[in-house]
């Protein structure tokens, strides 16, 4: 049996700061790590605009549940994990992602974690060790395990260079053009061909 370890945002789940920047209707909101590389100074600067705007996470954790999973996500989901050991591996935070999990039958989840005051303001966060996407396939490699490794941008290109097989889905062509090593998917059909081929020829060799 083969893991599979799964990104969130962009594979099963829209990007969450983009949903949450549209229906809050709050463009500072807009930036990503392509604007700003530095993740600390990015949250720090999301944190202030949220604080600015009144807004805590109860807000946001109503505007993500109203987001949804991927059309088509929850059906993907159940059958990879009816075929393979799932791991999702993501940059988010486990209160925002609680609403999607919750839609998706609460699969295993490794992110990051916020930080509220009493009054449900996020006040800080608590990351996992630098590039832990990474890290947890070394980890179930060293488990025996293989791994086959599914994401859509650059800051899964780590994990999906140390899995067995790395597979793109729906990534921006930007992504793709600086990987052109890792197959590419657009659909969880392709995906789930991808899978099946991937597990075969981990099999024979
Ligand atoms: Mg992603």
């Amino acid at each position: 049996v083969e893991v599979a370890c799964l990104d969130l945002e962009g594979v099963l789940v829209p990007e969450v700061w983009i949903g949450v920047t549209e229906t809050m209707g709050i463009e500072a909101l807009r930036a990503t790590t392509r604007d700003i590389p530095d993740y600390g100074q990015l949250m720090r600067q999301r944190l202030e605009i949220l604080d600015q705007n009144g807004i805590g996470l109860s807000q946001i954790q109503a505007v993500i549940a109203e987001m949804g999973p991927l059309e088509g996500a929850r059906e993907f989901l159940d059958w990879l994990r009816e075929n393979y050991q799932v791991v999702i591996l993501s940059d988010t935070f486990y209160q925002f992602a609680t609403p999607l999990m919750r839609q998706l039958g609460w699969p295993f989840l490794l992110c990051h974690h916020l930080q509220t005051d009493g009054a449900g303001h996020i006040t800080g966060w608590d990351l996992c060790v630098p590039g832990h996407k990474r890290e947890a396939v070394r980890a179930f490699h060293g488990l025996n395990f293989k791994v086959i490794a599914v994401g859509d941008s650059f800051n899964d290109t780590g994990m999906l260079g140390e899995a067995d097989t790395g597979i793109f889905f729906s990534a921006p062509e930007n992504v793709t053009r600086d990987f052109p090593g890792f197959q590419t998917t657009q659909d969880y059909g392709a995906l789930k061909t991808a899978f099946q081929e991937a597990s075969r020829k981990l099999r024979e060799s």
